[in-house]
């Protein structure tokens, strides 16, 4: 794709704004080209460098977002520039808004069992037309994979969220992707369990603020082992810097 990028520690981030990014989604899918969009936080950079089959994930991805502000700010901090996050739930709430304008048809994969059906129930409050064409939740073994995927295929959704967690749902994508026919693709997180209810976001203005991360540490303690990540992401971009890589 014939978009700009900028390196954070060895992941090429692409150069979007949101409107740049649903004007592509929109031309690839006029076009009928396939889209896997992965949006890469701070700990997935780390998971990278930690684990070479996540790096390999990434690199088969189209689209690599920067989904937070540690992005965004390590791009600043390396003389270069991101012009805006993209967090993974931000771009879900877009796709479901032009899924449901646009009448396209999605699937959600992920999650605990029951949290699909309560995200879609709450969604339809917002969006009576869109159509979800099926879910699956996210516990299931490796073995039965090929069953999900032979059912996504089936409703031949247009647009898949994949719900798993970062970055198992990238690497199940990396895995399957190519076999599931659908156009457009999203590793989304923890999204489902925001539109069910069950998790809240953070407020605005800590998230304007690069605070997210506060908040969920709060709201979240037993994240706290996975955080620990972000510290020596900081590391990382500062020594980057200096060493001039
Ligand atoms: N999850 C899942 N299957 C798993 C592990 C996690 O479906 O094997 C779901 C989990 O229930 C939650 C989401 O993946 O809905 C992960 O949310 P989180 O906010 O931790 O996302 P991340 O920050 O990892 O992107």
């Amino acid at each position: 794709m014939d978009i700009p990028t900028v390196n954070i520690l060895g992941i090429p981030i692409h150069q979007m704004t949101r409107t740049e990014l649903f004007s592509l989604l929109q031309e690839r899918k006029e076009a009928d080209q396939s889209t896997w969009v992965v949006t890469v936080n701070a700990e997935l950079v780390m998971r990278a460098r930690e684990k070479q089959q996540v790096a390999d994930a990434l690199q088969q991805a189209d689209l690599l977002l920067a989904d937070g502000s540690g992005i965004v700010w390590a791009a600043r901090a390396l003389g270069s520039y991101l012009p805006e996050r993209l967090p993974g739930i931000e771009v879900a709430e877009g796709l479901v808004k032009w899924a449901a304008v646009a009448g396209l048809t999605m699937y959600f994969l992920g999650a605990q069992p029951g949290v699909a059906e309560e995200a879609i129930a709450k969604l339809r409050l917002k969006y009576p037309e869109l159509e979800v064409v099926g879910h699956h939740h996210g516990y299931f073994q490796e073995a039965e994979a090929a069953g999900i995927i032979a059912e996504i295929c089936s409703r031949r959704p247009d647009i898949l969220l994949v719900a798993l967690g970062a970055p198992r749902q990238e690497l199940w994508l990396a895995r399957h992707f190519a076999d599931l026919g659908t156009c457009l693709a999203v590793g989304v997180g923890g999204s489902l369990d925001v539109w069910s209810g069950r998790v809240k976001r953070a407020p605005a203005w800590m998230g304007d603020r690069g605070l997210e991360w506060l908040y969920r540490l709060v709201t979240q303690p037993q994240r706290a082992g996975r955080m620990l990540a972000l510290p020596r992401f900081v590391y990382q971009v500062m020594r980057a810097k200096m060493i001039g890589r």
